[in-house]
């Protein structure tokens, strides 16, 4: 598609997040967008995730914000005729420790208390939901049934139908390279232009939804925010005749693992310690005495190679709690850089240096987190609220010293190793 001249907004990123803000400006009447992608769709992190889709959150936002996305999802095949893969086979999330079981009864409560439909359930109640479950030393589950799992390439392609039935410009294989201010810098002020490899666009507005390389496009308006990537793993097994479509999925975080039927194969991801920060270099080059943090502007779809050792921990707990899973092989090898922030949630809100530049990245749950996200800043647009509180995920809640290479890079590991630990583990995916 040719480049426009101009756009009333522009929003740059083709990943999930990117197409579903431009779905949801379309929804509200605004069509004069233009999504401008420099791969092509989904060619970030989208492509690989697995797909998990869980509501209940540590915080009545980011729960509204993940419901918001199941309201989104459960109607879009219907709405633009183009297949999402959303499925609402519910979730199980399982106790191994007491501690556990007393935080999932929080949760559980919470859960209620922001309208979620949430049961707690004895050992034998969440195997019978989850045959190939070991519930020995199981102290109970909560258990969540509008929760599911989705396509992360249909669903994307289909907000990205949806958006250009309504008017809104795909434009892909462009990339943006800087912004043009209308006080004649390209650092301060409004963003009057935005300048692309194919020429310039433009626009009133402008949505960063980049993902890992969020902070890369920040940093071409003047402005710093917290997002980097690290690597994540999941693996996809044989298939088995008993592993079933209608399974639900499943966590068992004191093992840090998730967990979620494919096509009669299981996927089973989880959150190692120690993962690595791929594109923390050395001092060198033009910063002599600091390292650097460069995600490369050419990465698209690639992956990283398997760390088996690193993820070996995981494998064997998850046999021990799905006892199938140590008798299948492994069919598949996932390991991709996932954004990552210094706490492990996304940047939603308006750019402080830049009056109308909105941050939208930095999502460690981008497809659970999609839908809602582009509601609200589709919201925030058109109407001049997000029509949520969003403030705890505000990108200025991390200040500059965490836009420093080696503390962002050592605090998204460290944040990443942490996911389902105790401490943090209420609200994450
Ligand atoms: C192995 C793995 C498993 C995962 N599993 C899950 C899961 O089960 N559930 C879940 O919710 N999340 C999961 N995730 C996380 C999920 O993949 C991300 O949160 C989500 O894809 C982020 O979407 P995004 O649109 O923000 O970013 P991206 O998909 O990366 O999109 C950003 C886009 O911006 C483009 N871009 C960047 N810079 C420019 C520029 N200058 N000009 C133009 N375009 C530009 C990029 O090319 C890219 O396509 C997983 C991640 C990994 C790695």
């Amino acid at each position: 598609m040719a480049l426009p001249g101009r756009a009333q907004v522009v929003v740059i990123g083709g990943g999930v997040v990117g197409c579903s803000v431009a779905y949801h400006l379309a929804r509200r009447g605004v069509t004069d967008v233009a999504v401008i992608e420099q791969r092509k769709l989904t060619h970030g992190s989208t492509w690989h995730a697995a797909g998990l889709i869980g509501q209940l959150r540590g915080t009545a936002s980011l729960t509204g914000l993940i419901r918001a996305s199941v309201a989104t999802y459960a109607g879009l095949e219907a709405r633009t005729g183009y297949a999402t893969g959303w499925r609402a086979a519910g979730s199980l999330r399982v106790a191994a420790s007491e501690a556990r079981w007393a935080e999932l009864r929080r949760m559980a409560a919470l859960g209620t208390s922001f309208g979620l439909e949430v049961s707690l359930l004895s050992p034998g109640d969440a195997k019978e939901l989850f045959p190939l479950l070991n519930d020995s030393g199981l102290h109970g589950a909560v258990y969540l049934p509008s929760d599911g799992y989705a396509d992360p390439s249909q669903l994307t392609q289909s907000l990205a139908a949806g958006a250009r039935a309504a008017g809104v410009r795909i434009i892909q294989d462009c990339r943006v390279q800087g912004f043009a201010g209308s006080d004649g810098r390209t650092d301060a002020g409004r963003i009057t232009a935005v300048l692309t490899e194919r020429g310039p666009v433009e626009c009133e507005t402008v949505v960063n939804a980049t993902g890992m390389w969020g902070a890369a496009t920040a940093r071409m308006a003047g402005a710093g925010i917290a997002v980097t990537a690290v690597e994540h793993q999941y693996v996809v097994t044989e298939r088995r005749p008993d592993i079933s479509a209608d399974l639900p999925t499943l966590r068992d975080p004191d093992a840090r693992v998730y967990l979620k039927p494919e096509s009669g194969a299981l996927v089973v991801g989880g959150w190692e310690q120690g993962t690595r920060a791929p594109w923390l270099l050395p001092p060198g080059g033009a910063t002599p005495r600091t390292p650097r943090l460069e995600i490369p502007a050419d990465f698209g779809p690639e992956l990283f190679s398997p760390d088996h050792e690193r993820f070996a921990p995981l494998a064997e707990a998850t046999a021990n709690r799905i006892p199938a899973f140590g008798e299948l092989g492994i069919q598949s090898w996932i390991n991709g850089p996932i954004p990552f922030t210094p706490d492990g949630e996304p940047l939603i809100g308006r750019a402080d240096e830049v009056a109308n530049l909105f941050h939208c990245c930095g999502f460690s749950a981008g497809i659970a987190g999609a839908g809602g996200a582009g509601a609200a800043v589709a919201n925030w647009i058109a109407e001049g609220d997000p029509g949520l509180d969003l403030a705890g995920l505000d990108p200025r809640r991390f200040g500059p010293r965490y836009c420093a290479p080696d503390l962002l890079a050592k605090s998204a590991v460290d944040a990443y190793g942490s996911y389902y630990s105790l401490s943090d583990s209420e609200g994450k995916r």
